[in-house]
């Protein structure tokens, strides 16, 4: 009791749930789901009949002291987002955070997650990434933002709508038109499709063909190759032994 579980849920095929999870959601006192209507759809589906309450970004700070109050009477909760891994990219962080700073034990149901599930089949250096989010949606800020996701020397995963996809790519085929790029889209799903090739590639693909622009989608983005790193980010060390070689 007054433990808040954080429980992933499927981001597409419903098989996608842990046992654990399903045993976790049975047995909490109250479900706290980001869109109540559209969670109570999946919980039908696995038969779990929990009372459920609304928390997304709109009213998650108002309810803190309400969650409070019920783990202080002995309550168990469970939070879910509407797909795959709360707080990745969903509500959760302030509750998260509250209940941290007050000492309740705060429990992860891991599972699955898109930013996961695309590392693990886009075929890119999975030994350092970044999760950078959904890029602004303003073209200004957005070119900004993924300049600096250019600069990284790892690979870069970003969720992007379909909407902005083509401009994105646009924008990613300026900056470096031969950087390795994938797209997963509609992962465990029905329409799932790897696109895998080079900003410059891939945008022609999306560009040439509408049914590459719908659905959800992730992005990622190779690394910087470490001979293309502006002057600042030279290792002076390995240069200086090199010079020597030729002294
Ligand atoms: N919490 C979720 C997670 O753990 O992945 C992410 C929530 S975020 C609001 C939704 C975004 O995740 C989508 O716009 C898309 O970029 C990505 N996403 C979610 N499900 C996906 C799927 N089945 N295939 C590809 N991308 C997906």
């Amino acid at each position: 009791t007054s433990v808040l579980y954080v429980v992933a849920t499927p981001i597409g095929h419903l098989g996608d749930i842990t046992q654990r999870a399903l045993e976790v959601l049975h047995g909490v006192t109250r479900i706290l789901a980001e869109d109540t209507r559209h969670s109570l759809k999946l919980l039908q589906h696995y038969g779990i009949d929990r009372p459920l309450v609304s928390l997304h970004e709109h009213n998650e700070r108002q309810r803190i002291e309400q969650i409070v109050n019920w783990l202080a009477a002995g309550d168990s909760l469970a939070l879910i987002s509407d797909a795959g891994t709360p707080l990745i990219s969903d509500p959760g962080y302030p509750l998260v955070t509250a209940l941290a700073e007050r000492g309740y034990r705060v429990v992860p149901v891991p599972g699955a997650s898109a930013v996961t599930a695309a590392m693990s089949v886009a075929g890119l250096p999975s030994d350092r990434f970044q999760f950078c989010g959904f890029p602004p949606a303003k073209a200004g800020p957005r070119q900004t933002f993924l300049g600096e996701v250019m600069r990284f020397g790892g690979t870069s995963v970003l969720y992007e709508s379909p909407r902005r996809l083509q401009e994105t790519l646009a924008m990613l085929r300026d900056l470096d038109a031969q950087r390795p790029l994938v797209i997963a889209r509609e992962l465990t799903k029905q329409f799932e499709t790897i696109l895998r090739g080079t900003a410059g590639s891939v945008l022609e693909l999306v560009a040439a063909d509408p049914d590459q622009r719908r659905g959800e989608l992730v992005l990622l983005i190779g690394g910087q190759p470490a001979d293309q790193a502006p002057p600042g980010q030279v290792d002076v060390d390995a240069l200086l032994q090199t010079l020597a070689v030729h002294l």
